[in-house]
C-alpha cells in the first residue's frame, strides 16, 4: 500500500470509528451517508476493524445488521482524585468486570493526598483486580481541579483544595512513580467526554455539560473532541459571575455560579431557617418530601444555572445541554427556573432549538470517561455501555488503609 492509501485508509477508519462512538450502532449505509464515505469504502474499513476485534455485527433480525464497537481486550484503570476522596476502578475488557476502590484521605499513606499517596491507591486498586500496574493497557487520571496546559500543574487558584498538588507535573510525576503512561484530565472535562460518548450528549456535535454537586464542574465538546482552549481553562462555567455583590469564591471573584449553587451555597441558604440539612442529597430528598423550603432552594439554583447556561450558550450554541452531578437528579425542581432563566435572555430567538436535559450517568460520568478516552486514544470503542462496566453491578472495596 503507498503512502497515500495509507493515509486515506486511516483517515476513513478514523471517520468511521468517531461516528461509532458517538452515535452506537449504526448500519453501514448510514454510515457510507453520515462520512460521505463510498459504501465500497465502508465496507473494507469495518471488515478491518473486525479482523483487530473492534468492531463486530449487531444482528437486529435476519437481514439486518448495525456495526458496533466493542471491546474485547485490555485492562483499564480509570481513577479521580477530589479534595474529599480518591475513587478508582479497573475495567477488565476480557473478563467483562469491574473493580472498585474507594479511599477517604485518612486511608491515604501517611493520611495525605498527594501523588505519592495516589501511587499506593493504584497499586492496591490492581492488587484487588488481581492485575500488575505494568500490564494495565491504560491509565486514567481525573484531576478536581483545571490542569494547566503549559506546565501539566493544577491551576494556582485551585490549589488550595488539593494542596498535595500544587506546582507538580501530574502526568510526569505519576509517570516516574508508576512506571506507566497515564493520561491526566481535569474531572468535569472527562465527565463531559463520557455523558457526549454514551449519555446524555450522544449523536451531537457540540455539547454542554455542568455537573453540580459539592463543587461545580463543566465541558465542552466541539465538533467531537473536549475543548480545552489555549491554556486548558475553557469551560470554567462555576466561575462565570452571576451576582457582582454575591459571596467571595475561592477564585478570587465574587459572585461565581460557584458560590450560588454549590452543595455549600444550597445549605448556607438554609442554614438561616429551620429547614437547615447537612447534604445536598438530604435537601432533595426533603424537596421530593414536599419540603417548601427545599424546593425553593432547588428552584432558585436552577434559575441561576440558568442563566449561566443561557449566555454560554449564546456563544457556542450546543445541540444539547446536559447538567448532571446532584442537582441533575433533582430534574423536576430546577427544570422550570432553567426554562425561565433561558427565556429571560430570550435564548430561543438568538440561538433556537437547544435541548436541556438532565445528565444519565450520575456519578460514573468522571470514572467512565477517564475509559472513554483511554479507547479513543487507543483506536477502540464500546458503541453501547453494557451493565458490566456501571457502578451498581462493580465489586466495591472502601477505604481499606494504605498504611
Ligand atoms: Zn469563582
Amino acid at each position: 500500500m503507498t503512502a497515500s492509501k495509507r493515509v486515506l485508509r486511516n483517515v476513513s477508519v478514523g471517520l468511521v470509528l468517531d461516528l461509532l462512538r458517538n452515535e452506537g450502532p449504526t448500519s453501514q449505509a448510514s454510515i457510507a451517508r453520515k462520512t460521505g464515505l463510498s459504501p465500497a469504502t465502508v465496507n473494507n474499513v469495518i471488515q478491518l476493524l473486525r479482523k483487530e476485534g473492534v468492531a463486530d455485527f449487531e444482528w437486529i433480525n435476519g437481514r439486518e445488521a448495525l456495526v458496533t464497537l466493542i471491546s474485547t481486550k485490555g485492562v483499564m484503570m480509570s481513577v479521580m482524585v477530589s479534595a474529599d476522596f480518591i475513587h478508582g476502578a479497573v475495567f477488565s475488557f476480557e473478563h467483562q468486570k469491574r473493580q472498585d476502590l474507594l479511599a477517604y484521605p485518612d486511608d491515604l499513606l501517611d493520611q495525605q493526598n498527594t501523588p505519592e499517596s495516589l501511587a499506593a491507591f493504584i497499586k492496591q486498586l490492581a492488587g484487588l483486580a488481581n492485575v500488575s500496574v505494568a500490564a494495565l493497557t491504560g491509565v486514567s487520571i481525573s484531576i478536581q481541579a483545571p490542569v494547566d496546559k503549559k506546565n501539566g500543574t493544577i491551576a494556582i487558584w485551585s490549589a488550595g483544595r488539593l494542596p498535595g498538588w500544587k506546582d507538580i507535573p501530574i502526568k510526569e510525576k505519576l509517570e516516574s512513580l508508576l512506571n506507566v503512561n497515564v493520561h491526566v484530565d481535569n474531572d468535569a472535562n472527562l465527565a463531559t467526554y463520557a455523558e457526549w460518548t454514551w449519555g446524555a450528549g450522544r449523536g451531537v456535535d457540540c455539547f454542554l455539560y455542568l455537573s453540580c454537586s459539592r463543587q461545580i464542574g463543566s465541558g465542552l465538546i466541539i465538533d467531537g473532541k473536549v475543548h480545552n482552549g489555549s491554556n486548558g481553562m475553557a469551560g470554567e462555567l462555576g466561575h462565570l459571575v452571576i451576582d457582582k455583590a454575591g459571596p467571595v469564591c475561592f477564585c478570587g471573584s465574587r459572585g461565581c455560579l460557584t458560590t450560588l449553587v454549590s452543595e455549600r451555597a444550597i445549605l448556607r441558604i438554609l442554614d438561616d431557617t429551620e429547614n437547615a440539612k447537612s447534604s445536598l442529597a438530604e435537601v432533595i430528598a426533603s424537596a421530593n418530601d414536599g419540603d417548601a423550603a427545599c424546593q425553593r432552594v432547588l428552584y432558585e439554583a436552577g434559575h441561576n444555572v440558568g442563566q449561566a447556561l443561557a449566555n454560554t450558550a449564546k456563544i457556542v450554541a450546543p445541540g444539547i445541554v446536559a447538567i448532571g452531578g446532584e442537582l441533575g437528579s433533582a430534574w423536576q425542581f430546577i427544570k422550570d427556573s432553567l426554562r425561565v432563566a433561558t427565556e429571560e435572555n430570550n435564548l430561543d430567538n438568538v440561538s433556537p432549538g437547544i435541548q436541556f436535559v438532565p445528565g444519565i450517568l450520575k456519578k460514573d460520568a468522571v470514572l467512565l470517561g477517564g475509559i472513554a478516552s483511554l479507547l479513543s486514544q487507543s483506536g477502540q470503542g464500546i458503541s453501547d455501555l453494557p451493565d458490566w462496566m456501571t457502578h451498581d453491578a462493580a465489586d466495591c472495596s472502601t477505604t481499606e488503609s494504605l498504611n
